[in-house]
């Protein structure tokens, strides 16, 4: 299902403020997605998660700063063509990027919908910004496609935003992301305030719609249920560091990161065998507080004596080149740290 990379993340780092008074909200991410799959980024609130997909998008807003890393895309079709260096692009190529080729749905996107505004409108002028060439009819025709596409009726074209229930509305929001055919959709909470029925119907008609047209989703969640289902490939965060990243499957069946596991052990899984549901002792850190060694370690029930010291750098297990875990228990424990 996967291909080539179509976005690779190197060394990313975010700091939320300057000099002595700063904090450390990101910490050497390196992420790659992939063409076509479905990528899914977990963790509790703070673990870095939204931080991570404003700072690929430049959405980032002061305090916070992008103070180390490269996020590149790779461009469709050209496979000797250079690879575009997003944190190095003008503010008006960003500003065509971010719709065409990387699209986003933020979290409360169902709210942000203009009210006084007809879904026509809202979709037409995402056209009409970014396709100069299109005559009125050629971007009414589009936005009847694009309703069709995420299942609603054309004839709610004319409706306004408060005609239409929180479900449509976020289906709009998913219409209006893919009017420019993105090769990246990133899409941070996007579900979180609708029932789990409706929830499952959007994620559902998303991965068909993936199929169909061939983009590839970095999908947001501290639900690490819906990821199970819906993701290719999940990756684990925790105290604004990757901790685990590994097929979705193969994180269902054997978390390997004390960290991952816990998530599992938080949200009842609509499928298959029953877990004991037994969550995570403590509360996340505070990004000004951030516990030495693993950052997991205060709340750790297999923490060991070099945890409390040494930060675990994410590494593929013995036997597990597909799977990258940041955890004392998988690797060597360097010996000057005993
Ligand atoms: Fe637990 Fe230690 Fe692994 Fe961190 S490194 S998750 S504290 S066992």
């Amino acid at each position: 299902m996967t291909g080539s990379p179509v976005l690779t993340i190197r060394g990313l780092t975010v700091d939320y403020g300057t000099g002595t008074g700063a904090v450390r909200a990101l910490r050497d991410i390196d992420l790659t997605l992939h063409r076509g799959e479905v990528l899914g980024l977990a963790g509790e609130s703070g673990s870095g998660k939204s931080t991570l997909a404003y700072a690929v998008t430049r959405l980032l807003s002061p305090p916070g700063v992008i103070t180390g890393g490269e996020v590149h895309y790779h461009p469709p079709g050209a496979r000797d063509a250079a690879p575009v260096d997003l944190l190095a692009l003008s503010p008006r190529r960003l500003r065509a990027f971010r719709w065409q080729e990387l699209s986003i749905v933020f979290q409360g996107a169902m709210n942000s919908l203009n009210p006084v505004h007809t879904v026509h409108s809202q979709l037409t002028d995402v056209l009409k910004a970014h396709r100069p060439g299109m005559k009125a009819a050629e971007r009414t025709a589009r936005a009847e496609e694009l309703l069709s596409l995420v299942g609603i009726s054309t004839d709610r074209l004319t409706a306004f935003p408060h005609q239409l229930s929180g479900g449509m509305r976020q289906r709009v929001m998913i219409a209006m992301a893919l009017a420019l055919e993105p090769e990246i959709v990133i899409m941070d909470e996007p579900t979180t305030a609708l029932d789990v029925v409706m929830q499952r119907q959007i994620l559902r008609q998303l991965v068909r719609l993936r199929e169909e047209l061939g983009f590839s989703v970095v999908f947001i969640t501290h639900d690490i249920s819906l990821l199970i289902e819906f993701s290719d490939r999940i990756a684990i965060m925790y105290g604004g560091r990757i901790v685990e990243e590994a097929d979705a499957a193969e994180i269902y069946r054997d978390p390997r990161h004390p960290y991952s596991d816990g998530l599992l052990h938080s949200f009842p899984a609509l499928h298959g065998p029953r877990r004991e549901l037994t969550g995570i002792p403590g509360s996340p850190p505070h990004l000004s507080a951030m516990p030495a060694g693993c950052a997991f370690h205060p709340r750790c029930g297999k923490a060991f004596a070099p945890c409390a010291e040494r930060v675990p750098v994410p590494a593929a297990p013995d036997g597990e080149p597909a799977r990258s875990v940041a955890c004392w228990l998988h690797h060597p424990v360097p010996a000057d740290s005993v």
